[in-house]
């Protein structure tokens, strides 16, 4: 199918829904897409299924996140843009969009008639890449992709338009570019702000599936994308001081530097929540005053419920990204809702789930977790990091509990006598009570009058 829900960026990307396209034309030569799919076509006969579920009703998962307002994300796996996707894309914005079903994009750009539908259809987001301003460069290793020229020419009409743009320096790899500054503020008189940055990787299977004739014409490229530290770090690093310098937020792994990244996609866009690590993070610390928050697996559930109570085998697919480790592990992982496949993302001191960041570590109490009621470990989240994956429980702040925690069978973990007083008058049930804490923050910055207390792929 096409049209899936969007179970690979859980947690990074807000988007739940994602239109797959055909094999991509732009012809990158380190696409993951392409190397690992190189015969996937989109399936034209999705959007007939989408119109008969707008017509007769439907319980598909897919229809009831359509229902609910989430916009479908043309594409993680192929560009909407690229000759060998326009038809298709024309052909969907066409019929679905009278249905009221929106769309958000990551692209590169390409076919004009695309850049202009995608234009036109402002305010979404619009995730643009840019990989380098040498044109010789591009036509090495993206033959089939417009010029930098063209992008940021598309750039500057979509912000006009009041797109959210979004660029991808991805791959950023800094020896393609002759003048990175100029551009980024170039980028900051457009009103540009948001950047997303990756390294330049290849896996060996991805380079295995390359024809003998790319290994050999892109030998520089897979030199440079197989070595486990990057030969030009410290120049990835300094482009990207000089960039945040100009004001703009960079999102990597998960976690941008001035969190809130994904606000705007809730705010001005006005799609339905979608929870990510960076928003948690940004909400942890606004709950905790830029404190270290304690916080437990309920706790997150409810804030990062996205309101889907059916429950569906497809849920386990959140998983897929750490499934092998948990198998190996001997456990199934079979979840089907929201929650079951959060508890497994949780244990990220066992399995390398979104959790496994500088930002998230276990509490300790004495030398055991700190745990709920059930016995489920705690979470600290601090948005400086943590030096260790474990903290002790008087680093971290505890807010609108009175903290029973177990801990191992000992003592109930207080963070303060008072709390522990509240906790015994209130008796066993009381902390059960509590409302979870972070329902009760406000996720935005702006609403909350706190911006000054904490600043805030394809
Ligand atoms: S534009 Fe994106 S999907 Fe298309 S070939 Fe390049 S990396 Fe792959």
């Amino acid at each position: 199918m096409s049209l899936r829900i969007y179970t690979g960026e859980y947690l990074i990307s807000p988007a739940l829904l994602h239109f797959g396209g055909n094999w991509c034309t732009h012809g990158c030569a380190y696409c993951f897409a392409n190397l690992n799919k190189p015969d996937r076509v989109s399936e034209p006969n999705d959007i007939a299924r989408v119109l008969k579920w707008f017509d007769t009703g439907s319980t598909a998962m897919e229809f009831e996140l359509l229902k609910m307002g989430h916009p479908i994300l043309m594409s993680n796996d192929s560009d909407p843009c690229a000759k060998s996707n326009a038809a298709i894309h024309r052909c969907i914005v066409e019929a679905l969009s009278p249905l009221g079903v929106r769309f958000a994009y990551q692209t590169r750009g390409g076919v004009p008639e695309e850049e202009q539908r995608i234009i036109d259809q402002a305010p979404t987001m619009v995730y643009v890449s840019l990989t380098t301003d040498d044109e010789m460069v591009r036509q090495r290793h993206e033959p089939g992709a417009p010029p930098h020229a063209q992008r940021m020419q598309f750039i500057r009409r979509l912000r006009e338009a009041g797109h959210m743009v979004v660029i991808g320096l991805n791959p950023f790899v800094p020896k393609w570019w002759g003048d990175v500054d100029a551009c980024f503020e170039q980028l900051a008189g457009w009103g540009v702000t948001h950047v997303w940055h990756q390294a330049m990787h290849l896996s060996r299977w991805q380079i295995s599936a390359m024809s003998e004739k790319a290994r050999a014409k892109h030998s520089d490229l897979i030199d440079y994308a197989s070595k486990k530290v990057a030969p030009d770090a410290k120049d990835y690093a300094a482009a990207l001081d000089r960039i945040e310098a100009m004001g703009f937020n960079l999102f990597s792994g998960g976690v941008s530097n001035k969190l809130g990244f994904w606000d705007e996609w809730f705010d001005r866009l006005g799609y339905p929540w979608s929870p990510t690590v960076d928003a948690l993070v940004r909400d942890c610390d606004l709950a905790a005053g830029g404190q270290p928050l304690a916080i437990d697996l309920a706790e997150f559930n409810a804030w990062a419920d996205i309101g889907l109570k059916r429950p569906r085998a497809i849920w386990k697919e959140f998983l897929n990204g750490f499934g092998r480790s948990v198998r190996n592990a001997g456990e199934d992982t079979r979840a089907h809702s929201q929650a079951e496949a959060n508890a497994f993302i949780w244990r990220f001191d066992e399995f390398p789930t979104r959790f496994r960041h500088a930002c998230f570590a276990r509490v300790l109490y004495d030398d055991a977790h700190a745990a709920d009621l059930d016995g489920v470990p705690l979470m600290a989240v601090s948005k400086d990091g943590f030096a260790e994956w474990e903290v002790g429980h008087s680093d971290v702040t505890f807010l609108n509990h009175p903290l029973e925690r177990k801990c191992d069978g000992r003592e109930p973990l207080c963070s303060t006598e008072e709390q522990r007083q509240v906790q015994h008058a209130q008796g066993p049930d009381g902390p059960q009570a509590q409302r979870p804490v972070l329902a009760e923050v406000p996720r935005h910055l702006a609403e909350s009058g706190a911006a000054e207390a904490a600043p805030p792929q394809a």
